[in-house]
């Protein structure tokens, strides 16, 4: 017997249909003799439409109220899939985070885990009983509903597992598992059966949102096995692996686009010992995360250009910053821009490989697209380009490191 955590997303319960589908695969793992616990997602679409709803009464809402009202979407669905588990014979019961308690600090929208107590679940397990749980909420320090940030099921699965000891946490989703990039946008896309912790990790944090960035972090340091794979056409899907388990290593692994970015350029600003601490400490105070960066130099030699780049949601709060700052710093003004993609290439083979970088650069060059930023890290390439050039730049890239499907 394995005990088995599986959390389907969105669109795995996106319709009555699809929630009798979702308890078909449960009842087969159950009949195959394992230990399971399911955590659901809201249908697909149900959080966008109540996030819409707060904004709607107030743009500047209460996160507290926030959180009570998006988390209601996985209530549904929990009760909706322990019914559904019901028809087809399975012992289920429903479990809200405040139930369990699946305990989590206070920073409404983006709570943080604080601890789970298993034991009632476990008691439930033992009897043979199926618990279906909220993805995505949790109860804070004051007793109110918390949520995890969106895409936060996943990390409540993975953080489920860990603390019951699962041998596997099975991610069901709308794809057959993570491919070497979005295969709705490169067609020619492949699915990977393996991918190791730390690629899957860059992969996430640069916009590959089939598993959200925490989820896999919790998962690689907690040690929980991790797979994703499709709720709908039964093919294997991918396992998330520690490195030593690849056999055959591509030097670029993976692809990612993330669109949620934002420029900002301060011109002329002068050029001296200090300047780049005058000009981030305050955005960092500000709890503003800058990505990526770049200076130019002045002709004159006595001024620079510093262009960065921000979360489309901070670029109205970073520009604040730096005019609530303007005299200080001593710039000639800010132009931004926000309709701008990034693209980053990802693998642990260029750790060994050169030329990763240069292939990047020729590939888009001779397709004319600019590259407006560059930044790396030890196992990924990004660069800045007007986002127009998205499709494009991902398909370009995907053939000239050879990972495009036969
Ligand atoms: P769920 O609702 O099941 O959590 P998500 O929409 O959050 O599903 O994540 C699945 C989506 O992630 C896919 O539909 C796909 O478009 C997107 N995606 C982006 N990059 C990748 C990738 N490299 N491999 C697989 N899917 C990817
Ligand atoms: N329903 C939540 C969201 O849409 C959580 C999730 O789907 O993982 O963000
Ligand atoms: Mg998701």
């Amino acid at each position: 017997m394995a005990r088995i955590v599986q959390k389907f997303g969105g669109t795995s319960v996106g319709d009555i249909e699809r929630i009798k589908n979702v308890a078909r695969i449960v009842k087969r793992q159950v009949d195959g003799g394992d230990q399971v616990t399911v955590v659901v997602s809201a249908m697909s679409g149900v959080t966008n439409d109540l996030v819409a709803k707060v904004r709607a009464i107030a743009p500047m809402h209460d996160a507290r109220e926030y959180d009570t009202v998006v988390a209601t979407g996985e209530q549904v669905t929990t009760g909706l899939v322990a019914l559904a588990l019901h028809e087809a014979g399975v012992a289920a019961r429903s479990w809200q985070a405040w139930q369990i308690p699946f305990r989590t600090d206070d920073a409404h929208g983006r709570a943080r885990i604080l601890g789970i107590d298993t034991a009632r679940l476990e008691e439930r397990l033992a009897e043979g009983q199926v618990p279906v749980v909220a993805g995505f909420q949790g109860i804070g320090t004051d007793g109110r509903i918390t949520t995890l940030g969106r895409g936060g099921s996943d990390i409540t699965a993975v953080a489920l597992a860990a603390a019951l000891r699962a041998d596997r946490c099975d991610i069901y989703t709308d794809v057959d598992g993570v491919y070497t990039a979005d295969p709705r946008i490169v067609a020619r896309a492949r699915k990977l059966d393996k991918i190791t912790f730390e690629e899957m990790l860059e992969l996430a944090s640069q916009g590959a949102k089939v598993l959200h960035t925490r989820s896999v972090e919790l998962a690689m340091n907690l040690g929980v096995r991790l797979q994703v794979l499709s709720a709908f056409t039964g093919a294997p899907g991918t396992m998330v692996v520690d490195e030593d388990e690849i056999v055959e290593q591509h030097v670029v692994s993976g692809i990612a686009y993330s669109r949620d970015e934002a420029k900002i350029t301060v011109v002329r600003l002068a050029d001296r010992p200090g300047v780049a601490a005058k000009l981030f400490g305050p955005l960092a105070e500000a709890g503003i995360n800058v990505d990526m960066i770049v200076q130019g130099g002045s002709e004159d030699g006595a001024h620079a250009d510093m262009t960065f780049t921000v979360g489309k949601a901070d670029l109205l709060p970073a520009l604040k910053a730096l005019e609530v700052r303007k005299k200080d710093l001593g710039y000639h003004s800010v132009v931004h821009d926000s309709s701008v993609v990034k693209v980053s290439v990802i693998g642990v083979g260029m750790r060994s490989h050169a030329g990763v970088a240069a292939k990047m650069f020729s590939a888009l060059a001779e397709r004319g697209i600019n590259i407006q930023a560059i930044s790396t890290s030890e196992i990924k390439i990004s660069v800045l380009l007007s986002e127009e050039y998205t499709e494009l730049a991902l398909r370009t890239l995907h053939t000239a490191y050879g990972l495009d499907a036969a």
